[in-house]
């Protein structure tokens, strides 16, 4: 077993018997899911928005090369500057290149699990340049320590307490502030940063090919503070992010707003087009190998809106923290081991019961589930599982597709629990949870004795 799937067995096995957290993020999951069946609501054919959404993609992933040329040239007529970054390293060069060329002390930056992905805050750090999350839940992330738990909503897991406990800690509030005052006192912090940056760094919800802009979409306004107020804007985009059109975002933004947070519109809808201090990174980062995987290409139509995540019941169960990765949950599993690489990933897709509400509520009409059954064949393929695990599951195989095998070993099994010597050779699964005791009568033996009856 590798470093990362072990890391992910210990935090999942911690994560999964921890019952505050478990209410925490519940109370927070159901208040999400009321708030998206009333904007679902306001849909008059759901089902076909999100069709339509996927055909979109679907053109924009079959002409990539087009669309991104299309999206450059009128940048570059609109006055800004595009670069272009085949790895993570190679953006986050291009940000710290930047920031030096423009003598930039300090960075403030809207929320962007893109920048997560290519660690590009201790990238500016290590060059001495002081980096402030400016949305509210990455703030708080900032102050803990801590990456983000989700990739709407960085705080899902923590409650007011917490968060007043660490605002106490860091700034001496009282630990008995409401949210209100909370948000407040975040609100006069970060003021004072947006008007003595230097750089605003932004990701983009969606990049426009015609006419060339990049679309934000914030709840708190810090996202128009970033790109406005700082001398320099620098957005880093992922390539899978194109749309053709302008008018393509009428779509995708109540699409993505509803089954974000489930709000018709996300507060603030933001259009930024060129200028001469606009700079777009234009990120591949493994997208291209995706791509030209034609079976699980439409896997880059997400539009990161974390439904899939708030879906999951392993997501919610184990909890984000626990995969390791800047994308969690059902999303992270189907993309991470082509971005990250199979060595490394391949355990993740097995996080899944495969139940497929993930895919239910996907407003791009992705097929996560048979992506992340893809993902276990691939991983299969290319050697990745353990030994013992390929063992195990060639003697299942056998046992399966021998019915006397399957008998055989349902007896045993049987006569083993009853003997008592089951529960111990069973020991990992039962420390934590009932082995129910066997039936009496297999069910096969059942069978055969009421057909003759
Ligand atoms: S895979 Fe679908 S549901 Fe999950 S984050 Fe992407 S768009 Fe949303």
């Amino acid at each position: 077993m590798n470093a990362n799937a072990l890391q992910f067995r210990r935090a999942t096995d911690a994560k999964a018997f921890d019952l505050r957290h478990r209410a925490i993020v519940g109370k927070n999951t159901a208040t999400y899911h009321a708030a998206v069946a009333r904007g679902l609501a306001r849909f008059a054919d759901w089902e076909t928005a999100r069709r339509r959404a996927a055909a979109i993609k679907w053109e924009v992933m079959n002409h990539l090369d087009r669309y991104l040329e299309e999206f450059e040239r009128n940048v570059i007529a609109r006055g800004g500057h595009v670069h272009w970054a085949e790895t993570g390293a190679e953006a986050s060069e291009l940000v710290v290149s930047l920031a030096r060329q423009h003598g930039v002390r300090k960075v403030v930056k809207a929320k962007s699990m893109v920048t997560e992905e290519i660690h590009l805050n201790p990238a500016l750090e290590s060059a001495g340049v002081t980096v402030l999350e400016t949305d509210l839940g990455e703030y708080i992330c900032q102050l803990r320590g801590e990456p983000p738990y989700h990739i709407v909503t960085p705080v899902m897991h923590l409650n007011r307490e917490q968060i007043a406990r660490t605002f106490n800690e860091k700034f001496g509030t009282p630990l008995d502030a409401t949210a209100e005052q909370l948000a407040g006192i975040a609100r006069e912090k970060l003021r004072r940063e947006f008007l003595s940056a230097d750089m605003g760094i932004s990701g983009a919800n969606f990049a426009v090919a015609n006419p060339g802009m990049i679309g934000l979409c914030t709840n708190e306004g810090n996202g128009r503070l970033t790109t406005a107020l700082p001398r320099l804007h620098v957005a880093i985009v992922g390539i899978e992010k194109l749309v053709p059109r302008l008018e393509d975002l009428a779509l995708f933004w109540p699409l993505l707003a509803t089954r974000g947070t489930g709000q018709f519109l996300t507060v603030y809808n933001t259009l930024i087009g060129g200028s001469e201090n606009f700079h777009v990174i234009l990120l591949d980062n493994g997208r291209t190998k995706l791509l030209a995987d034609v079976e699980q290409r439409d896997a880059l139509h997400c539009i990161r809106c974390g439904a899939c995540l708030n879906a999951c019941p392993v997501y919610r169960t184990v909890g984000g923290h626990s995969y390791g990765t800047t994308y969690q949950g059902p999303l992270g599993s189907m993309i991470t081991p082509h971005l990250r690489g199979w060595e490394d990933w391949s355990h993740l897709p097995y996080a899944s019961s495969l139940c497929g509400k993930c895919a239910d509520v996907c407003p791009a009409h992705i097929p996560i589930h048979h992506h992340l059954l893809h993902n276990r064949r691939n991983s299969v393929q290319r050697h990745c599982d353990a030994p013992l695990q390929r063992f195990a599951f060639r003697i299942w195989r056998w046992a399966m597709q021998s019915p006397g095998c399957y008998a055989l070993g349902g007896k045993l099994a049987r006569l083993g629990m009853w003997l008592g010597i089951a529960k111990p050779l069973a020991r990992l699964w039962t420390e934590r949870r009932d082995l129910p005791d066997p039936p009496r009568q297999a069910f096969r033996d059942w069978w055969r004795s009421n057909e003759r009856a």
